[in-house]
């Protein structure tokens, strides 16, 4: 069952220098208890599309969308008090750096307890119990100590914890989780990356999980969105965007995960720099990129064509007649 529908969905940003057009009319879809992978360069519209989702842009960003649904409400007809409730009870957000979301001048327990209290209207007691719940199920050790300290008390991987914890106070239905492992080390980005998995099976919460690297897709998506330079260039089954790719972009992206070949690791980045997006190219947004341009790709956005009734994508190689390039898998 369809949980949010987002059609033609634009934001723009009006800045002294001129207009950004951050998202240029993506359409996006999650199912109930569906993982869902935004993946991308930095700027290229994935974090921007969720936040204007939200209502969690600035004044100067301007929105507009044919269709935002949410299991059934129409969100385009919301004000932002409106939206800020039913995301606080239905949509919960984990984002990159925890240390910036949590207030260092209070206790983990007191930033936890208050706006659910506020929130779901109940006593001190009974939200304390509840964020006690909550704190367990992340799998955090001693809770009620843990309640006590402030956020630079406790190591990274353990506030990205509590992040979460306050992500599904509520019992959310979607969890839009933005690059949640970026500002951790490795062996904490795995642990980090199992909890929100575990959690989505044990609660069936719809994941969005926005991230730059292919490789946390890998393991926990169902299906994945490729965007660049605001538009969404690919979309498909996790199976089909990592055996069979149609965008070059996402080939790109593909050979710029680190490869282990025998003791060596090789990593392909992709050349160049992404659009300017206060004047956007109107062809292709990756053709001063892409190594198999042709003169057609720089006059006309090439646009979104179906490969199976999963999987779609924008490239005018797709067309009869155009040059035979396939994709030929990693390079080892
Ligand atoms: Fe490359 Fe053209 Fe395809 Fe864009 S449309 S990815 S420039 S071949």
């Amino acid at each position: 069952m369809r949980l949010l529908e987002i059609e033609n969905l634009r934001t723009t940003f009006d800045i002294h220098v001129g207009s950004v057009q951050a998202v240029r009319g993506i359409d996006l879809h999650v199912d109930e208890g569906e993982t869902v992978g935004i993946v991308g360069e930095s700027g290229c519209g994935k974090s921007v599309s969720m936040l204007s989702l939200l209502h969690l842009l600035p004044d100067y960003a301007r929105v507009t969308a044919d269709k935002i649904a949410f299991g059934g409400t129409d969100l385009t007809k919301m004000d932002a008090k409106a939206m800020r409730r039913l995301s606080g009870d239905q949509i919960g957000m984990i984002f990159q750096d925890p240390m910036t979301s949590l207030n260092p001048l209070f206790t983990v327990g007191s930033q936890l307890i208050e706006p659910l209290r506020i929130h779901k209207k109940i006593g001190e007691k009974e939200a304390a119990q509840i964020v006690l719940d909550k704190l367990r199920l992340v799998e955090i050790p001693d809770p009620e100590s843990r309640m006590k300290q402030y956020p630079h008390e406790l190591s990274g991987g353990m506030r990205q914890r509590i992040m979460i914890a306050m992500a599904i106070m509520c019992d959310p239905r979607l969890i839009i989780a933005d690059e949640p492992t970026t500002a951790l080390d490795v062996t904490i980005q795995a642990q980090i990356l199992d909890l929100i998995a575990s959690l989505q099976k044990k609660l069936g919460t719809a994941v969005i999980m926005i991230t730059h690297d292919l490789g946390v897709i890998a393991g926990m998506c169902q299906r994945v969105v490729v965007m660049y330079g605001g538009v969404i260039v690919e979309e498909g089954t996790v199976r089909e965007i990592f055996y069979q790719p149609r965008h070059p972009y996402t080939w790109g992206l593909l050979r710029s995960i680190p490869q282990k070949s025998g003791e060596k690791k090789k990593l392909v980045p992709i050349s160049g720099s992404p659009p300017d997006l206060i004047a956007p190219p109107p062809g292709c947004p990756f053709a001063a990129r892409c190594p198999y341009a042709m003169n057609i790709c720089n006059s006309a956005m090439p646009p979104m064509r179906p490969v199976s009734d999963t999987h779609s994508a924008r490239c005018y190689l797709m067309d009869e007649g155009a040059p035979d390039v396939k994709w030929e898998g990693i390079r080892a």
